[in-house]
């Protein structure tokens, strides 16, 4: 089964956030559609191992903010390649408090803030269907695409995103000298970079989720 097929569905990149008793919590996510245009209900995938999702569980309220093509790599890697339990992503976010909620407006076109009333166990991930409660444009920049992301900013997908398999596959099938990020999958291609990734700088940092070189592995 050639699940590369599965990349002919398109999905957009998004911020999703709660809180829990003392702090904004986050993740990105790129599945989010909506189901309902009258009482606008959404339905949004989350990994279970995900801290957000935990949290989401609780709060049963979330806000998702959608990016636009103006978002930047670090913010993207801050909400996308770490735990918000080990780090404080919103310290270097412009985030406003809305509705109780912490929504990300740096980056993004638009947010929407919901209640939670259903979710849906499917082994990996849950589904939560989400009520629409409160909407906003912030700008006119355009939404960004999972394919603008993977294509123009050269991302990946972390680990827990719906769409990782896929990319897997495709990393396999690559040949030469390849380095591979550890914490977001970001592949250094020797063949296609002016400088050979042995001879980048110490202080070189992945362009993707900004660690060392110590963090990327020969493929
Ligand atoms: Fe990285």
């Amino acid at each position: 089964m050639d699940l590369t097929i599965l990349n002919n569905i398109t999905y957009g990149m998004y911020v999703i956030s709660t809180k829990d008793k003392n702090n904004n919590v986050g993740c990105i996510i790129n599945t989010v559609t909506q189901i309902t245009s009258e009482n606008p209900i959404i339905a949004i995938s989350l990994n279970k191992d995900n801290y957000t999702h935990k949290v989401l569980k609780e709060t049963k309220k979330c806000c998702i903010s959608i990016l636009s093509e103006k978002a930047n790599k670090e913010l993207i890697g801050r909400f996308g390649y770490f735990s918000s339990k080990d780090i404080d992503k919103f310290k270097e976010t412009i985030y406003e408090e809305i509705n109780n909620m912490p929504v990300v407006k740096e980056g993004s076109c638009a947010y929407i803030i919901g209640d939670v009333i259903d979710i849906i166990n499917v082994k990996t991930h849950d589904i939560f269907l989400i009520r629409v409660k409160k909407l906003e444009q912030l700008t006119n920049d355009i939404p960004m695409t999972y394919k603008y992301y993977h294509e123009i900013l050269k991302g990946k997908s972390p680990e827990k995103a719906p769409t990782y398999i896929r990319e897997e596959d495709n990393t396999l099938k690559q040949e030469g000298n390849k380095y591979k990020c550890i914490i977001c999958g970001y592949i250094y291609d020797d063949d296609k970079e002016e400088i050979k990734f042995e001879d980048l700088p110490d202080d070189w940092k992945c362009p993707l989720c900004g660690v060392g070189k110590d963090q990327f592995i020969k493929l």
